[in-house]
């Protein structure tokens, strides 16, 4: 393990296409990793040649064998890097695991929301907790079997890069009683959401959990400083990682200087 942010060394070992938009990778950990329990738990993926970090739920964890379900976006650093398919033998790092599920104790039910970046969750929480289901699931294309096959499911058809969510929350029929609301997907859906549980809905905090995963072309800038070609250069001439780091926060500083 790296003494920069707790980070683990993992290779890919396998990567399976699992639909047109959603590629599932195992990787060996090495030393293990412990995991939290919590069903969304996530990890940091460092990839090949990169310093930024990407979040990706574990979707399943088990005697070092970790496996991460990454959507493609239309562009993106580790979308990038899976879409090229030589992915598999490379050397990865991964940070500590770290959940955010918590439903009240008193909880008699659980909806669950989201778009293709929140299937692993969904699916792993379904696994996990024992109380009467309901999700609304947004995706691209078909997805046979990744639910269990019990899972009261809503399929809502996603087209690429808009997402519906939050209109479609709005119209939810809410059960009876004390529960839990649990939702990811696309930041801007997000922050909708959030308002409505709060000001309509009048929810206190720990009835619900919803967090925006990714967030949307609009308004990106493409980054300052490529890392890429300081890490391959790096590496060329042996340097370490914090060496390499150091020449990449240089190079930031001077761009924000220029
Ligand atoms: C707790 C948590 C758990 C998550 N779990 C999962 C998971 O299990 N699976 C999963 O697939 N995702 C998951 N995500 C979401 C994932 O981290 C994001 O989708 C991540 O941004 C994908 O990384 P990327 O490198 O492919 O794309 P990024 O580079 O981050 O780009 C993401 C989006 O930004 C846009 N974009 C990127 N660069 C530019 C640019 N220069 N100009 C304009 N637009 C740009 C792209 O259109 C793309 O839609 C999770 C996120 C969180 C916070």
């Amino acid at each position: 393990m790296s003494t920069r942010a707790s980070q683990y060394a993992a290779r890919v070992e396998r990567r399976d296409e699992l639909s047109a938009h959603l590629v599932r990778l195992t990787l060996a950990v090495d030393p293990a990793l412990e995991s939290t329990g919590i069903p969304d738990e996530w990890v940091g993926l460092v990839v090949p040649g990169q310093f930024q970090s990407r979040y990706y739920t574990v979707r399943s964890y088990d005697s070092g064998v970790l496996v991460l379900d990454v959507v493609l976006h239309d562009v993106g650093l580790v979308t990038e890097w899976v879409v090229r398919g030589d992915c598999v033998g490379a050397a990865v790092k991964i940070t500590e695991p770290k959940g955010s599920f918590d439903p009240p104790a008193d909880a008699s039910w659980l909806l669950l929301v989201g778009d293709l970046t929140g299937m692993p969750a969904m699916a792993r929480i379904c696994e996990s907790v024992d109380l009467p289901t309901r999700i609304w699931a947004e995706v691209e294309d078909a997805l046979p079997g990744y639910l269990p096959d019990a899972a009261d499911v809503t399929w809502l058809e996603a087209s690429s890069g808009t997402s519906r969510l939050a209109e479609v929350v709005e119209s939810i029929e809410w059960p009876d009683g004390d529960g839990y609301f649990w939702m990811a997907g696309e930041s801007a859906q997000m922050r909708a959401i959030r308002k409505y549980l709060m000001r309509d809905r009048r929810l206190p905090a720990t009835a619900y959990d919803v967090m925006g995963y990714w967030r949307s072309s609009a308004g990106r800038q493409p980054r300052a400083v490529d890392p890429g070609p300081i890490w391959l250069a790096g590496k060329a001439q042996g340097l370490s990682d914090e060496e390499i780091w150091a020449q990449y926060d240089e190079a930031q500083y001077k761009k924000a200087q220029s």
